[in-house]
């Protein structure tokens, strides 16, 4: 008769299948930078490294007011920017939620929606005195999936993520069909840059800080952004541009390792979580990561135990059981509750879940959040150390402009992205440094369209 497990031995089982050890980091890292190059040596790949049409550093020194629209993901940001120059700038924004339903209904519609909000936020501000009446302001349209570019105002919809599908715009140039519901709705702002959240963060944590040489995004996705030599992009050299200049390129690394998973330690949540995504196969890297999916991993292991008779025997455990009913945000609350009865984590499982928990599960809970999020900061490093590797920077060391709510309201997630940079590069990991970048895609977008101007 075996004594029952308790749950400090369950957890341990976790802690082998969530835990990075150094070593297994920095094989990642080799293999993630050979997956970067590949990227930027040939069109089509699975980590596409997109040029962005954005040619090198903003000086500081852009001004004037534009429009940015920022359609990201679990939000949609209309933003007025106004740029005053020396790294200054002034935002005013409203927000508008997007509904499960209109990420799946018909593209056209979903822009006609964006036209519509830009309408009423543009209406709003003249009525409020900050936008002149009659003006034709400059529009910077952050698009935050993945686009094949040739120029800054044009881009196809290479495929949705983050749980995107709506019909009739993958292949589609997204401009264009947000210009026509412009139109539709005689909105008036002219659309000057199509960008990404990603490539704003960039753009705009470097007006603020010159140091910044990468960006990354943690939020309902994963991705990042550096600026690289035209030279050294192999697949644009037929274009004519001076190999001297910079671009720009906005990596999509989400989708390191997709299909093939080689490179990446996926667990058996994650290939449920893959299996059951709309897009089976694909965001390999971003579903270890973001936060459209931390919360579903744990989740998955809560239902897991559930099913073993471990967890909550007894109980009426329905609620648990709805796929991507665990909020990534419950994950932040959980490893930051102060106290030693764990409360906060009572609260949880009572008022979301309707389940009792004792002590020992809410330990286990804490601890069980811990490893998956540390599991993602730590893999983030080794997507951060692999440009910082490929591009030379460790010795003179750089800013990293981040941004997300998983970035900026999980507890220690910066901290251990840094601890992962100094287990990948050891001391010299210290001279990488992420910063927080306040509104990148909107002050992005705003400042690319800026310096898309001064170009013309
Ligand atoms: P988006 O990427 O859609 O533009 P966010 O950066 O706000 O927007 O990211 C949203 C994601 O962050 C969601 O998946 C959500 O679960 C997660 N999230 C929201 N609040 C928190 C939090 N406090 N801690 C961790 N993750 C959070």
């Amino acid at each position: 008769h075996a004594t029952k497990k308790t749950m400090a031995d369950h957890l341990r089982k976790y802690e082998s299948l969530f835990t990075l050890t150094p070593q297994r980091m920095r094989i990642i890292v080799e293999a993630f930078k050979e997956t970067l190059e590949i990227g930027l040596a040939k069109h089509n790949q699975i980590v596409p490294m997109i040029p962005t049409y954005v040619f090198g550093w903003p000086t500081g020194q852009e001004r004037g007011n534009y429009l940015a629209l920022d359609l990201g993901g679990t939000n949609l940001r209309v933003c007025l920017v106004t740029l005053e120059g020396e790294g200054k700038f002034e935002i005013t924004q409203s927000k508008y939620r997007l509904s499960e339903e209109q990420k799946q209904d018909d593209g056209q519609k979903l822009f006609d929606f964006c036209a519509e909000c830009m309408k009423s936020f543009i209406d709003s501000n003249i009525s409020g005195g900050i936008i002149e009446k009659d003006s034709i302001l400059p529009l910077g349209f952050t698009f935050s999936y993945p686009c094949s570019q040739d120029r800054i105002d044009h881009g196809e919809l290479i495929r949705w993520t983050k749980g995107f599908g709506a019909p009739n715009t993958e292949g589609h140039d997204v401009v264009a069909m947000f210009r026509k519901s412009l139109e539709k709705y005689q909105v008036p702002a002219e659309i000057v840059a199509l960008t990404c959240d990603t490539t704003g963060t960039l753009i705009a944590s470097h007006y603020v800080n010159p140091k910044t040489r990468i960006a990354c995004i943690f939020g309902t996705g994963c991705n990042a952004a550096y600026m690289e030599r035209v030279g050294d992009i192999p697949k644009i050299a037929g274009l004519g541009i001076d190999p001297d200049a910079e671009m720009a390129i906005n990596c999509e690394w989400g989708a390191f390792d997709s299909f093939e998973h080689e490179n990446l330690p996926r667990t058996k949540y994650d290939q449920t979580i893959d299996e059951q995504s709309n897009k089976p196969g694909e965001q390999a890297f971003e579903k270890l990561i973001s936060g459209r999916y931390l919360g579903e991993i744990l989740r998955l292991i809560i239902c897991e135990l559930i099913d073993e008779g471990v967890l909550f025997l007894g109980q009426n455990t329905y609620k648990l059981e709805i796929p991507y009913s665990f909020d990534t945000a419950f994950l932040s609350l959980m490893e930051s509750d102060p106290t030693d009865e764990l409360l906060m984590i009572i609260g949880i499982f009572t008022h979301f879940f309707a389940v009792e928990t004792t002590l020992a599960e809410r330990q286990f809970f804490r601890a069980l959040a811990k490893l998956v999020g540390r599991r993602a900061a730590r893999l983030s490093a080794c997507g951060i150390a692999a440009i910082v590797s490929k591009m030379g920077y460790l010795e003179e060391g750089c800013a990293v402009g981040a941004d997300g709510s998983l970035y900026k309201k999980y507890p220690g997630f910066a901290d251990r992205v840094h601890e992962g940079l100094q287990d990948i590069f050891g001391e010299k990991g210290k001279n990488i440094v992420t910063c927080h970048a306040e509104d990148g895609s909107g002050i992005g977008a705003a400042i690319i369209a800026a310096m898309t101007k001064e170009r013309k």
